[in-house]
C-alpha cells in the first residue's frame, strides 16, 4: 500500500526536478528546437533569396521591401562575397579535372553583367532591387563604364585565359549602345584576352525582343556548330543557362537584387 502510494509520488518529484535542472541550465527539449530559428523578417528573406536562387521564385518583378535591408546586408557585407568565392573554387577544382584537346576549341561561356563586373553600386540607388526595373537608369550607369569586376571571377577568368581555354563573354547588352563602353570596362577590371564578347545587335531586327533563353541558347547553339567544346557555362541569372546547349556544367551566381525572363 505504502509502496503503491510513494510511486507516483517520486515519478512528480522526479518531474519537477528535471524541469527546475533544465531550467537553470539552459536545457531545451528536442522538440523545442523551432523556437531556436528566428521567426523575424530576415528569416522570411533568406527563404526569400533561397527560393529566388534555387529558381523557385520566378519572374519575380521587385524584392519584398520587408527584405531591402537584408538583401542590402547581404550583397555588401560579404556573404556574397563567401558565396561567389565558394562556387568559384568549385569551378577550379572542375576545371582542374579537364584534358584540353589540341585543337584550341575548349571553352567557357560568362556572362558579363553581374557575373564579371558588377552593378551591385547602381542597385544601391534603387533599394537593392525593391524599386523596378529603370531601363534608362540602368543605361546611364552602364554607359559610364564604371562597373567593378567581382574579384573572385577576375582571378577565375585568368585561371581560365592562362589555362588555353576559349573564354567567350555574352550578354545582353547592345552592341550599337554599349558595345566600346563595355569593352572598356571590361579590360580596365582584369577582363582580357577573352576570345570574344558577343553583344545582342539591333541593326537587324532578329535580336529585338528575343527572350535571354532563346537569344543565349542561338548563340550557344552556333559556337557548338563552329566546332567548340562548351565545358562550362557561369551566369547571375536561370536564363543564361537554361535552353539549349547549356554547356557541360552550369553554374549559378546569386543575384537577389533583379529577375532576367
Ligand atoms: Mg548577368
Amino acid at each position: 500500500m505504502f509502496k503503491a502510494v510513494m510511486q507516483p509520488i517520486r515519478e512528480v518529484l522526479l518531474f519537477l526536478f528535471l524541469a527546475i535542472f533544465s531550467k537553470a541550465t539552459g536545457m531545451k527539449s528536442c522538440y523545442n528546437s523551432r523556437a531556436t530559428v528566428p521567426s523575424d523578417g530576415s528569416s522570411y528573406c533568406l527563404s526569400w533569396r533561397l527560393a529566388v536562387e534555387a529558381n523557385n521564385v520566378r519572374a519575380w518583378r521587385t524584392v519584398p521591401t520587408q527584405c531591402l535591408r537584408y538583401v542590402e546586408s547581404y550583397m555588401i557585407d560579404g556573404q556574397y562575397d563567401r558565396d561567389v568565392e565558394l562556387i568559384v573554387e568549385q569551378i577550379l577544382s572542375y576545371v582542374n579535372q579537364i584534358a584540353l584537346s589540341d585543337n584550341g576549341m575548349d571553352a567557357w561561356i560568362l556572362d558579363v553583367d553581374d557575373t564579371c563586373i558588377s552593378n551591385v553600386f547602381y542597385y544601391k540607388g534603387k533599394r537593392y532591387g525593391c524599386d523596378p526595373y529603370d531601363p534608362s537608369g540602368f543605361r546611364a550607369w552602364a554607359l559610364k563604364g564604371g562597373c567593378p569586376g567581382i574579384p573572385a571571377v577576375v582571378g577565375m577568368f585568368s585561371t581560365l585565359v592562362n589555362g588555353g581555354f576559349k573564354v567567350i563573354l555574352v550578354t545582353g547588352r547592345d552592341e550599337e549602345t554599349f558595345g566600346q563602353i563595355t569593352r572598356d570596362n571590361l579590360h580596365n577590371q582584369g577582363f582580357y584576352g577573352y576570345d570574344r564578347l558577343i553583344m545582342r545587335t539591333f541593326r537587324t531586327a532578329t535580336d529585338k525582343g528575343k527572350s535571354a533563353v532563346v537569344y543565349k541558347s542561338e548563340i550557344r547553339k552556333q559556337l557548338m556548330e563552329e566546332g567548340y567544346t562548351l565545358w562550362g557555362n557561369v551566369g547571375d541569372q536561370w536564363s543564361d543557362l537554361q535552353g539549349e546547349c547549356p554547356g557541360n556544367r552550369t553554374f549559378k551566381l546569386p543575384n537577389p537584387m533583379y529577375f532576367v525572363p
